[in-house]
C-alpha cells in the first residue's frame, strides 16, 4: 500500500469525530472515460480524509468541473469557477484545453497538478507535471527501435500534439539504411481507421509504430487486425503506457508481435496492496460494485492518485492549512491569486517519495525525473514484462527476440497462417507428377510435404508452401555474414518455416532455430555398385586372410622345429636301427629335422606320413597338431565352398580414405553450399582436410542437387558424398549404385524457423510426438520404400558379404592351443629327458650333472639322427619305447648291457 494511504488511514482513526474544516481542490474532466479516473480520484480523496495524516483537523473537498474536450472556452470558465469556489489546486484536464488552465493557474499563483505531457509548461512557475517528458520517451522509442533492428516501418500516430515523443523516430529516416513513413489516423472518420490500414497494407510495411489515446487504442487494433494486418509477420510498438490495461484477447493468438511500455507495475506489491485498499474504501463508502485490478488501472487515474500525493505531501511541509483558509475565494477578473501558491509548488518540486507510478521528484522545470518504465510484450499467456528503463541504466531487455510460451500443444496454433518454404528434393519435396494443372499446395508432394500436414493437423495451423526456386537451402557468405536460400527467406520473413533435407547445423542455428530432428543421418558416399568379379587363379587362396596363411606358416615351421628338438632331447626317440642287433653301437631318432617337417605337413595335408612319435612328449606335440590341422582345415573347406560358389563383388574403394588416397582417379565432390561440404571445410580430421581441399581445388566436381551427383556418379568415374537417407532412397531405386563405408558423422534435418518463435516449442512437440506414435517410421518407409519406384533393388542386394576370408580373429583360438599343447609337451619333454638322466647316472655310476650335461650338448648339436650308446651296462630295456615288441626289448637290453660305450669323448 502507498505510504500516503496507510498513513492517513492511522491518522482517521484517531481524529475521527473531530470537525474538519474544508481544504478544497479543483479537477477539470475532459474526457469521455473519466468516470472511473473521477471515482479513483474521490475515492484516493477519502483515504486521505479518513486517515488525516496529512491533514488532522481538515477534510479534502473535491470540487469537479466537466467540461467538452477542446473547448478552451470552456475550460477558462471552468477554472475561474473554481477559483471562485476557493480551490487551492488545481488537477487536470488531460486533454488539450490544459493549456488555458496553466495559463490562469500560473496568473493566480494556484498549483496546477497536470497528468499528462505538456510541452508549453517550460517557463510556468504553479505547473507540477507527473507525466514522464516526451523527449526521454522519445529517446526510449529509439532506443527499442534500434535494438529490434528495424530498419524499415511506419508510424502511425492520432494527434500532432504528440509528435515531440516520434521526433527522434522520425529523425532515424535516411532513405537508405532506415525508411521511415508517417501516417495520420484519420479523427474525422468516427473512430474508422481501416482506410489508413489499407494504405499501409499496400505500401508492404511490417512493423508499426502506434502512438494514440487509450480511448481509440483498441479500436484502431482491431481494425489492423480486420485490414489483415495482425499476422506472424507484422510487429507493433505501441507508445501509448495503457496496452496492458485493454482487451488483448483477440491479438494473443495473431502472431504478430506486440511491444509496449507501462509506467505502473502491476505485479509491484505495493500497488496491488493500494488498488486493493481502494477498492475496499470504494466498497464500504458507496456501496459501489466499480472495481479495479491493478491490471485496468490506466496511467493517468495513477498519476491523478499521485498528483494528489504530491499535493498533500507539499501541504504537510509547508504547514498553512490554517492560514490558507483564510482565503475564502479568488477572483479571475480581479486576478488576486493565492499568496502562497508559489510557495506550495516549490515545496511539492522537492518531494521525494513513492507512488503507484514509482520514484516522484521533479526537477527545475517541474517534469518528472528518475522514473522507470517496464517494457512489455504480449504473448498467447498474456503480458510478459521483457525489460525496463530507467534513468541511470537506460534500456535493459532480457531478450530482443519474442518468444511466446504456447501452453497447450492440440490445436494451440490454431488459426494461424504459415508460409512453409521447400526445395526440390526427393523425397523430402518433390514436384507432382500430373495431367492435370495443378495449384498451391497441391503441387507438392513427399516426407517433408506430409510432415507439415500432420503437424498442421495437430496444431491446427493452415499453411502455404512456396519453393526456393534455385533449390539453395542456405549457408553463410563468410565475407559479408549474409545468408542465402531457404534461411535468406526466413530470416527476410517471406517464410515462416523451411522444410526439405535441411541438416541442422551449429552455424544455421545461429541464424534460425530447428525443430527436434524428424530424421538422422550421417554423411556416406554414393559410388557405382561393386562388379562382379571373375574366379581368381588362387582363389584357393581366398578362404584366409594373408595374416591367417602368415601364421599357418609360420605354425608349421615352429611346430616342426619344436618337434624335431624335443624328440631330440626325448629318451625314447632314441631306438635301436637294426633290432636284430642286441647291442647297437648307436641309437638313432626318427625325427630328423627333414622328417619333423614332413609329419607335420603329412598332417596339415591330411596324408599321414610313415613316422609315430613314441615319447610322451613328441606325442603331445603330434596330437595338439592333429587337432590344429583338424580345425584349421575344416574351416578353410568350409570356407572354401563359398569362395568357389559365390562370385566376388569388389569396389576399388572401400572407405573416405581410400577415396582421399585414391590414385586410381576417382572423382569425387559434394552438393554445392550444402552441410555435407561444410562439414569437409570445418573438420580437423587430416583425411577431411584433404578432401575438402581437393573440393576447393574442383569446383567442378561440386553439384547443384543430390540427382546431378547421381548422375555423375551413374555417368562417370565418381563418387558422391552425400547424405545416407539420401543414399538409402537412391540405392532403394538405382540398382547400379550404392553406398561405400560407413558413416563419417552423425546430425538431423529439422523444420527450420526465424529465431524465438513462439512456434518453435508447439512444433517440436508435434515432431516428437510423431516420432513416439511410429508416424514417422511410417511415413518413411512410405516414401522410401513403397513411393515412386521404392524397392526395385530389393533383391538385388547381394554385396559378396557371404564369402570373406577368415582372419585371425575368427582362428586365433586354434593357434592359441597349438602354442598350450607346445607348452605343455616341452615341459613333459624336459621332465622325460631328467628322468632318463637320473636312472642312466645312478645304474652307471656316474654324476647326474656330467651324465646332464654330456645329454644337453648332444641335442644342442643339433646335428645327425644317430646316437652313440655310451653306457652300454645300462639295461635299456625297461625304458623303451612302447611301442616296440618284447623281444626286441629285450634283446636290445642286451647288447646295451654287453657293449657299453661313451660318446662324445
Ligand atoms: N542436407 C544438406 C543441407 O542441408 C544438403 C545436402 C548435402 O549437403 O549433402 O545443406
Amino acid at each position: 500500500m502507498s505510504n500516503a494511504v496507510l498513513i492517513l488511514l492511522s491518522t482517521f482513526l484517531i481524529l475521527h469525530g473531530a470537525r474538519a474544516q474544508e481544504i478544497k481542490i479543483g479537477v477539470l474532466f475532459d474526457g469521455e472515460d473519466d468516470e472511473l479516473t473521477e471515482w479513483i480520484f474521490q475515492t484516493a480523496v477519502e483515504s486521505y480524509n479518513k486517515e488525516r495524516e496529512y491533514f488532522p483537523d481538515n477534510d479534502l473537498v473535491v470540487v469537479i468541473e466537466k467540461i467538452p474536450r477542446g473547448d478552451d472556452f470552456a475550460a477558462t470558465n471552468a477554472v475561474c469557477k473554481l477559483l471562485e469556489q476557493g480551490v487551492i489546486a488545481i488537477f487536470g484536464p488531460s486533454g488539450e484545453s490544459s493549456q488555458h488552465v496553466q495559463s490562469i493557474c500560473d496568473a493566480m499563483e494556484i498549483p496546477h497538478m497536470v497528468t499528462k505531457h505538456d510541452p508549453n509548461q517550460e517557463g510556468l512557475n504553479s505547473v507540477i507535471n507527473l507525466h514522464p517528458h516526451y523527449s526521454v520517451m522519445a529517446q526510449i522509442l529509439v532506443d527499442i527501435v534500434n535494438l529490434f533492428d528495424w530498419k524499415v516501418f511506419t508510424i502511425l500516430y492520432e494527434k500532432n500534439e504528440n509528435l515531440p515523443k516520434l521526433s527522434e523516430l522520425v529523425k532515424m529516416h535516411d532513405g537508405k539504411i532506415h525508411i521511415i513513413s508517417m501516417k495520420q489516423l484519420d479523427q474525422s472518420n468516427e473512430k474508422n481507421y481501416r482506410e489508413v490500414f489499407y494504405d499501409v497494407k499496400k505500401s508492404g510495411d511490417t512493423r508499426f509504430i502506434i502512438d494514440c489515446s487509450t480511448e481509440i487504442l483498441y479500436d484502431v487494433l482491431i481494425q489492423a487486425q480486420q485490414v489483415g494486418l495482425m499476422s506472424d509477420d507484422h510487429s507493433y510498438l505501441i507508445t501509448n503506457l495503457d496496452l496492458h490495461t485493454i482487451d488483448l484477447e483477440p491479438f494473443k493468438y495473431g502472431g504478430s508481435n506486440f511491444t509496449g511500455m507501462r509506467l505502473i507495475d502491476p505485479e509491484d506489491p505495493e500497488t496491488i496492496e493500494s488498488v486493493e485498499y481502494l477498492n475496499n474504501l470504494n466498497r464500504e463508502s458507496s456501496d459501489s460494485d466499480d472495481k479495479i485490478t491493478p491490471y485496468t488501472l490506466r496511467t493517468e487515474a495513477a498519476l491523478m492518485i499521485d498528483a494528489l500525493y504530491v499535493f498533500a505531501s507539499g501541504l504537510k511541509e509547508l504547514d498553512i492549512v490554517d492560514e490558507m483558509l483564510d482565503e475564502e475565494s479568488f477572483s479571475c477578473e480581479e486576478e488576486n491569486g493565492w499568496k502562497r501558491g508559489l510557495s506550495m509548488v516549490n515545496y511539492m518540486r522537492t518531494v521525494d517519495v513513492r507512488g503507484i507510478t514509482g520514484n516522484i521528484r521533479f526537477d527545475r522545470q517541474s517534469f518528472r525525473t528518475d522514473f522507470q518504465l517496464d517494457i512489455i510484450e504480449l504473448t498467447a499467456e498474456g503480458i510478459h514484462k521483457i525489460g525496463l528503463w530507467n534513468v541511470t541504466e537506460g534500456l535493459n531487455i532480457s531478450r530482443t527476440g519474442t518468444l511466446k510460451q504456447i501452453p497447450a500443444l492440440e490445436g494451440s496454433l490454431s488459426n494461424m497462417s504459415f508460409t512453409v518454404i521447400t526445395a526440390i528434393s526427393r523425397p523430402y519435396g518433390m514436384l507432382k507428377d500430373s495431367s492435370l494443372t495443378l495449384v498451391g499446395n497441391d503441387r507438392f508432394e513427399g516426407f517433408g510435404i506430409e510432415l507439415i500436414d500432420e503437424i498442421s493437423k495437430m496444431l491446427g495451423f493452415n499453411y502455404t508452401f512456396v519453393l526456393e526456386p534455385n533449390g539453395v537451402y542456405g549457408s553463410m557468405d563468410k565475407k559479408t555474414g549474409k545468408w542465402n536460400g531457404m534461411i535468406k527467406e526466413l530470416l527476410e520473413e517471406r517464410a515462416d518455416l523451411a522444410i526439405t533435407d535441411l541438416t541442422i547445423t551449429a552455424e544455421r542455428q545461429k541464424a534460425v532455430d530447428f525443430t527436434n530432428p524428424f530424421m538422422n543421418l550421417g554423411i556416406s558416399i554414393l559410388y557405382k555398385a561393386p562388379t562382379k568379379q571373375p574366379p581368381k587363379l588362387f582363389s584357393f587362396m581366398s578362404p584366409f586372410s594373408s595374416e591367417v596363411w602368415l601364421f599357418l606358416g609360420s605354425a608349421y615351421m615352429g611346430v616342426s622345429i619344436l618337434l624335431f628338438v624335443v624328440a631330440r632331447m626325448a629318451p625314447k626317440e632314441w631306438q635301436n636301427p637294426y633290432p636284430c642287433i642286441e647291442e647297437p653301437e648307436k641309437l638313432e631318432n626318427q625325427f630328423s629335422m627333414p622328417n619333423s617337417l614332413w609329419f607335420t605337413v603329412g598332417s596339415v595335408l591330411q596324408q599321414g606320413s610313415e613316422l609315430a612319435p613314441i615319447a610322451m612328449s613328441t606325442r603331445m606335440i603330434a596330437g595338439i597338431w592333429y587337432f590344429f590341422t583338424l580345425i584349421m582345415v575344416s574351416s578353410y573347406t568350409a570356407n572354401l565352398a563359398a569362395f568357389l560358389t559365390v562370385e566376388s563383388l569388389s569396389s576399388p574403394i572401400s572407405d573416405a580414405e581410400e577415396l582421399a588416397n585414391n590414385d586410381v582417379g576417382i572423382m569425387y565432390g559434394s552438393k554445392k553450399g550444402g552441410s555435407t561440404l561444410g562439414f569437409f571445410n570445418d573438420s580437423s580430421n587430416e583425411v577431411y582436410q584433404k578432401m575438402a581441399q581437393y573440393m576447393t581445388d574442383h569446383p567442378e566436381a561440386l553439384t547443384s542437387s543430390n540427382d546431378e551427383g547421381l548422375m555423375r556418379v551413374q555417368m562417370h568415374n565418381y563418387a558422391f558424398l552425400m547424405e545416407s537417407t539420401s543414399i538409402e532412397y537412391i540405392t532403394e531405386r538405382n540398382c547400379d549404385v550404392s553406398q561405400v563405408g560407413g558413416l563419417l558423422d552423425n546430425k538431423g534435418y529439422g523444420i527450420a524457423m526465424r529465431k524465438n518463435m513462439y512456434y518453435n516449442d508447439a512444433l517440436t512437440k508435434a515432431v516428437i510426438k510423431l516420432q513416439e506414435q511410429g508416424m514417422l517410421h511410417k511415413m518413411k518407409d512410405k516414401w522410401w520404400k513403397e513411393k515412386c519406384g521404392g524397392g526395385a533393388c530389393s533383391g538385388d542386394a547381394d554385396t559378396g558379404g557371404g564369402s570373406v576370408a577368415l582372419t585371425l580373429a575368427n582362428v586365433g583360438g586354434v593357434f592359441v592351443v597349438l602354442v598350450g599343447g607346445c607348452t605343455a609337451s616341452i615341459f613333459v619333454n624336459g621332465l622325460e629327458m631328467l628322468f632318463d638322466v637320473w636312472n642312466t647316472a645312478r645304474t652307471n655310476k656316474i654324476p647326474f650333472r656330467k651324465e646332464l650335461v654330456d645329454e644337453l650338448k648332444f641335442v644342442a648339436k643339433c646335428s645327425g639322427d644317430t646316437k652313440p650308446v655310451r653306457h652300454r651296462n645300462v639295461n635299456r630295456s625297461s625304458e623303451s619305447g612302447s611301442g616296440e615288441s618284447e623281444s626286441l626289448k629285450s634283446k636290445e637290453s642286451k647288447r646295451s648291457k654287453s657293449s657299453p660305450k661313451s660318446y662324445g669323448k
